[in-house]
């Protein structure tokens, strides 16, 4: 049954029931080989369920081994236009040695209607040049050297030219936080993951590399955007299935126009479009345009400034009062950053937050803001006047590795002010997981928890059902979007008898017009936020506003 000049040395160890899928091992080498005699396309899990129960595959390529099988699954359903399809995997070939690399192949035989009919596996260990070469691509195909990587990105371009070439880069959301939160050793393993399942998608004519940590390039030729985009969410979902950790890509693409550009300003477009479309909640692909550059700018310049900006003061604390409709007394405040530059003038969070939660510095920023509002709790405090809670925005970025309660708890002690006065603010989260987990413990450390920004996107009903939240903040968007239609305003006070109901606080952010102010104090919420009763004031002005208005 073995090939005459295989079967030298070759004993047989294991065979599958129907006799089809053999595994050899070559006594002089000491190597393990699989030959298959044709397979049928229900022996898919056959094979998988063998490979598993010889345990020879090294547990960094045990998801990339079954990816491969899936694939082959998804093949047979749905039909398939390749002949073969390869991976790699680092399996154990002698009893006492370590892993080696091998290729893994599947070859398909198809009847004439082009059904696969049956498969032939082969695996067999790389030999040296392969070896030489694949270790080269790994290790030298960074930015460090690139030419490797650059001329098989050139040939794509060379040799397609009546097709579209597409540069597409990705990397993981908060990489960083992952590496806190899971490790790195199981952050490797992501991305070994990553590196085997893109050797699994990605045919020869489409090179892909890791070019940084946490950074990776595919080029590929294709005829139409839709298929591109197709591409790309096959490549999402592959890299997806890694276990037990939670993350999201982010793409980047850039199509080339001109062919005659060097390769690396089509990466760095894609670059540039990859770290733009970073954060946001709805969509992860975004395509390059040349508006682009100066956003990027932007964002660098923020980064040039931000930590001389917070030596010389420039961050200053506003205060936005809390109303009570009824009354017309303020009864709380709100904490908002902002950036007065020397040069550049205001700064609105909306262009600096962002950017300082993707590269961290959003934790200096809201320790600063903190202790700005302690301290001006204690000056509201030594002037006679009732002070009112003020709340403070604490980021998601650090709330899972950061002591957040031990510092605040810290700045409530030196400024020596009652607990109550500080009330702290997390948004909404599609991951609510986690988050939930430290809330509590806020709670439980006796802080008042108000969920921010509720009804921007990912609320649901079950979260509501378990929220350790005390009060829930009623974002912007979804008064104005809901307001305008009857359906919309019955959403609405619903949500706010139903939050009455379930014991929480309700306060309505964004309010711009007595319109709404009257509805939402027809509908049950007495709380509101927002330009219409004032905008985000100095801490003075604030100050001022109290004592004018007498609070509660
Ligand atoms: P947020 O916490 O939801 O704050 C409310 C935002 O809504 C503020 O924007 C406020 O100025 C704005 N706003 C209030 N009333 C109205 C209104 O009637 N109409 C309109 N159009 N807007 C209104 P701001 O100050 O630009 O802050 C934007 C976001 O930036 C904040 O949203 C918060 O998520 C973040 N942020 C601001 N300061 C800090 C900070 O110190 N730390 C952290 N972590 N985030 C902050
Ligand atoms: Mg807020
Ligand atoms: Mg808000």
């Amino acid at each position: 049954m073995l090939p005459e000049k295989y079967s030298e040395n070759m004993v047989k160890i294991v065979e599958s029931d129907d006799s089809t899928l053999h595994f050899y091992q070559n006594v002089k080498e000491n190597k393990l080989y699989c030959l298959t005699k044709g397979f049928d396309t229900k022996g898919i899990d056959d094979f998988c369920r063998m490979m598993h129960e010889l345990d020879i595959l090294e547990p960094g390529s045990l998801s990339v081994f079954d990816v491969f099988c899936e694939r082959i699954d998804e093949g047979i359903i749905n039909g398939s236009d390749e002949n073969n399809i390869s991976t790699e995997i680092a399996v154990k070939l002698t009893a006492d040695g370590g892993y080696e690399m091998c290729h893994l192949h599947a070859f398909y035989r198809r009847d004439e209607n082009g059904r696969i009919t049956d498969i032939h596996y082969n695996l067999r260990p790389y030999v040296q040049k392969e070896y030489f070469y694949r270790e080269v691509l790994r290790n030298f195909s960074s930015d460090k050297n690139p030419k490797i990587y650059t001329q098989q990105c050139r040939n794509v371009i060379d040799t397609h030219p009546d097709k579209d070439i597409a540069f597409i880069q990705f990397d993981v959301e908060r990489f960083k936080l992952l590496n806190d939160t899971y490790g790195v050793e199981k952050c490797d393993d992501l991305l070994q993951f990553f590196n085997d399942s893109l050797a699994l998608v990605c045919t020869d004519e489409q090179p892909f590399c890791r070019l940084t940590a946490d950074v990776f390039m595919i080029v590929t030729p294709f005829d139409t955007k839709d298929e591109l985009v197709a591409f790309i969410r096959k490549i999402e979902s592959l890299l997806s299935g890694f276990g037990g950790m939670e993350y999201h890509l982010y793409f980047g693409v850039a199509i080339v126009d001109d062919r005659s550009l060097h390769t690396r300003r089509h990466g760095d477009n894609a670059s540039l479009a990859r770290q733009l479309i970073k954060g946001n909640a709805i969509e992860n692909i975004l395509f390059f345009d040349s508006s682009m550059k100066s956003d990027l700018q932007k964002k660098q310049h923020i980064e040039e400034d931000m930590n001389k900006a917070l030596l010389d003061n420039e961050f200053v604390m506003y205060l936005q009062p809390k109303y009570s409709i009824s009354s017309g007394k303020i009864i709380g405040a709100e904490a908002l950053a902002r950036w007065q530059h020397p040069e550049k003038g205001m700064i609105s969070p909306a262009d600096f937050i962002p950017v300082f939660e993707q590269n961290g510095f959003i934790l200096k920023l809201d320790c600063f803001i903190w202790e700005q509002a302690c301290k001006k709790i204690r000056e509201i405090i030594d002037l006679g006047l009732t002070p009112v809670p003020i709340s403070v925005n604490i980021s998601r970025e650090y709330i899972q590795t950061f002591d957040v309660i031990g510092e605040i708890k810290k700045l409530i002690e030196k400024y020596d002010i009652p607990q109550p006065m500080l009330e702290l603010e997390i948004t909404e989260t599609v991951d609510q997981r986690g988050v939930e987990d430290i809330v509590k413990k806020m709670k439980d450390a006796g802080f008042t928890m108000l969920m921010d920004d509720f009804g921007s996107g990912y609320s649901s009903l079950n979260m509501l059902k378990s929220t350790p939240f005390d009060v829930l903040k009623i974002d912007r968007h979804f008064l104005e979007e809901f307001m305008d239609s009857e359906r919309g305003r019955k959403i609405i006070e619903h949500t706010i008898s139903m939050t009455r109901d379930i014991g929480l606080g309700i306060v309505a952010e964004g309010v711009e017009t007595c319109e709404q102010a009257m509805f939402l104090s027809s509908c049950g919420c007495d709380s509101a936020q927002g330009f219409y009763y004032s905008r985000p004031i100095p801490a003075q002005d604030f100050i001022d506003k109290l004592k004018l208005s007498g609070s509660i």
